[in-house]
């Protein structure tokens, strides 16, 4: 422990202390993390740890990425926040170079991924009444069961979720639930007040659940010939996890919006942002919409450095290639029985530890976190496996040598 730690604390409790001020909102695993390098932290007690959830993939450049948080450091000597009343250096060089990387026409800053997800909706519901003539207060948004876009009212009000969404109405309109995968059901859902079709291009919180080849292709060409816009919440998908810029590109799909998030405030400052098609986030005019803190110096720093290290394509192509170590690691588990089911794409896998093991996907990180892993379970017997895209390969490994561990000891 540096010395300087014990003086910050002066009077705030102990490095290990739990407060039942903290709101009860979430039951993290029982560690008490102190500082990170890459793909690994290390707790209070100085113990370290494989961080294998990579803030759910807000982390894909690893912890204290240098390039990044040299980017970040020379920023907060410079200048930090303007709000948008004032332009900044950097707004528009942001907006140009994430343009750029994810083949836009027109780039809307934000802070939070929630926050992308409504402008996105927003900006969906405006194009149907100005552009797309629907009446007033009756565009509808085609969403998909199982889905995580966030944790607003009007996002909970499209939860099928019933944790994310007991307690919490009444409820925002305008949605239409269908089922994942199932391009059927969204055409059959599409009527002519219908503005959008909103998806995760893979489902990363319902356990990464990737859909038949031909959904999003379907999809595209539906809205195409429906005049409805295709929104694609890419914010855990997207910017290199799934192997490719955007999750969407691996199967040739552009969306008319897409919501980023997550790994583009580089592990340092949320970030988050809408990208699309002029015509549409072009409607969102002066007064109709802004945030405070969206399109911030500092993000943008942050952001741009960002661009820069996915541009240039090494670290989609490394997340591919980790990714073939992944899938045949995992695949022996299968064949050895220890998990019932796979699923895997780039560098990230969602994976159901077998009844037979009678462990829950808990007790399993519980048990990888005694081995030095961390990773976080979903849907009682579902283990999310996400490291930084930056990992070694021996500690890829490393990581999975921990989870089949576990599983053989049960
Ligand atoms: C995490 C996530 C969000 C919400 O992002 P926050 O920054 O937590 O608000 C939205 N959509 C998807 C697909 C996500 O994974």
């Amino acid at each position: 422990m540096e010395d300087d730690d014990g003086a910050r604390l002066s009077g705030h409790g102990s490095l290990t202390m739990r407060s039942p001020r903290l709101a009860p909102n979430y039951r993290p695993l029982d560690v008490v993390l102190h500082s990170g390098d890459g793909a690994w932290v290390t707790d209070v007690h100085g113990r370290r740890y494989l961080d294998f959830l990579a803030g759910y993939s807000a982390l894909n450049f690893g912890h204290r990425h240098p390039g990044l948080t040299a980017i970040a450091h020379a920023q907060l000597d410079r200048l930090t926040l303007t709000s948008r009343a004032f332009e900044h250096d950097l707004l528009h060089p942001f907006a140009e170079a994430l343009a750029g990387l994810a083949d836009a026409e027109m780039v809307l800053p934000m802070n939070t991924g929630a926050e992308a997800v409504e402008t996105a909706i927003k900006a969906a519901r405006k194009w149907g009444y100005d552009v797309k003539g629907v009446p007033a207060d009756q565009a509808r948004i085609v969403v998909a069961a199982g889905a995580f876009h966030g944790r607003t009212t009007t996002i909970v009000s499209m939860s099928s979720d019933p944790l994310a969404r007991a307690g919490f109405g009444p409820f925002t309109p305008g949605f239409v639930v269908v089922p994942y995968g199932d391009a059927d059901a969204v055409e059959r859902a599409i009527d002519e007040h219908t503005v959008a079709v909103l998806v995760e291009p893979i489902q990363g919180e319902a356990g990464v659940l990737i859909p038949p080849p031909d959904y999003l292709p379907r999809l595209r060409a539906m809205c195409s010939a429906s005049d409805v816009l295709l929104v694609l919440d890419e914010i855990q998908s997207g910017l290199g996890r799934a192997g490719a810029t955007l999750a969407a590109d691996l199967v040739g799909v552009r969306g008319d919006l897409v919501t980023l998030g997550k790994a583009l405030g580089g592990g340092i400052v949320p970030v988050s942002a809408v990208v699309g098609r002029q015509d549409v986030l072009g409607v969102l005019t002066a007064g109709t919409h802004g945030s405070t803190f969206g399109g911030n110096p500092l993000a943008c720093a942050v952001g741009l450095g960002v661009v820069d290290l996915l541009a240039p394509g090494d670290l989609q192509a490394r997340a591919r290639h980790l990714g073939v170590v992944l899938e045949w690691r995992l695949a022996e588990l299968v064949a050895d029985g220890l998990l019932a089911g796979v699923r895997q794409v780039g560098l990230w896998a969602g994976v159901d530890v077998a009844p037979g093991v009678g462990l829950t996907g808990r007790e399993v990180c519980e048990r990888m976190a005694e081995r030095g892993v961390l990773a976080k379970d979903t849907h009682g017997s579902t283990i999310r496996l996400a490291p930084p895209l930056v990992i070694s390969e021996s500690d890829l490994h490393r990581g999975l040598d921990a989870l089949a561990g576990v599983l053989r000891a049960a």
